[in-house]
């Protein structure tokens, strides 16, 4: 399979192309086809597989649209369980998205919340996020997700370990339950298969 198979759109393959990638990993040519028809993906695939891509460039196909109902608030929402992971993701989203205008911003636990609120006082379409984080700004009323129409939980087993399970779980009662949502994992028990249960409609799965 090629990337031009995928069906993503000329500048995002510009900036696949300007990486040097020749064709898509396996977590990639299962997942973008399908995070496209904004299905909900329940996916297993460790890291190193290229998962990042597998959801970043998606959901830079949908900020190439217009958004689907009027505010400020952020369309895509990344959750992560690290700050490291979370400093990854957002590297990605400016490495696809080199040619065309994003605007994102990264909501870690540790960064001033001064410099998280200013982020915030900007329109701002794509926020990478820690949940614990992100919540408290949920709490004080500084980020709206009415707007939201992609969430992804990145690395979701370790979220649960880390004991983020009831945040993640109030930040998806904060989003529209009209949403996509794409979730990833290394490993898959029946904590997951819950927190699946409680966040994905009708998910396909894939098993990388
Ligand atoms: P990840 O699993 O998302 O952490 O990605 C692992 C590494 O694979 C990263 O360094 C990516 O830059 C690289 N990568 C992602 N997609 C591809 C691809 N289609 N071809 C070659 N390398 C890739």
């Amino acid at each position: 399979m090629t990337f031009a198979e995928l069906k993503l759109a000329p500048h995002i393959l510009k900036a696949v192309a300007a990486c040097g990638y020749t064709e898509p990993t396996p977590v990639q040519a299962a997942a973008v086809p399908r995070a496209l028809e904004n299905v909900d993906l329940l996916a297993t695939a460790q890291t190193g597989t290229g998962k990042t891509a597998a959801f970043v460039l998606p959901a830079l196909q949908r900020l190439s649209s217009p958004p689907q109902g009027p505010g400020r608030g952020p369309r895509v929402l990344v959750l992560t369980p690290t700050r490291e992971l979370a400093q990854q993701v957002t590297d990605a989203v400016r490495t696809y998205g080199a040619f065309m205008r994003v605007r994102s911003g990264a909501i870690l636990g540790g960064m001033p919340y001064h410099a998280q609120l200013r982020l915030l006082s900007a329109p701002v379409d794509f926020i990478v996020a820690t949940p614990g984080r992100l919540v408290d700004l949920l709490d004080r009323r500084s980020l709206d997700l009415s707007r939201l129409e992609l969430l992804v939980l990145d690395e979701a087993d370790r979220m649960l370990d880390m004991g983020f399970s009831d945040d993640v779980d109030r930040i998806a009662a904060a989003s529209p339950a009209t949403r996509q949502t794409l979730l990833f994992t290394a490993t898959m028990d029946s904590a997951m298969a819950r927190l699946a249960g409680r966040l994905l409609r009708e998910p396909e799965r894939i098993d990388i």
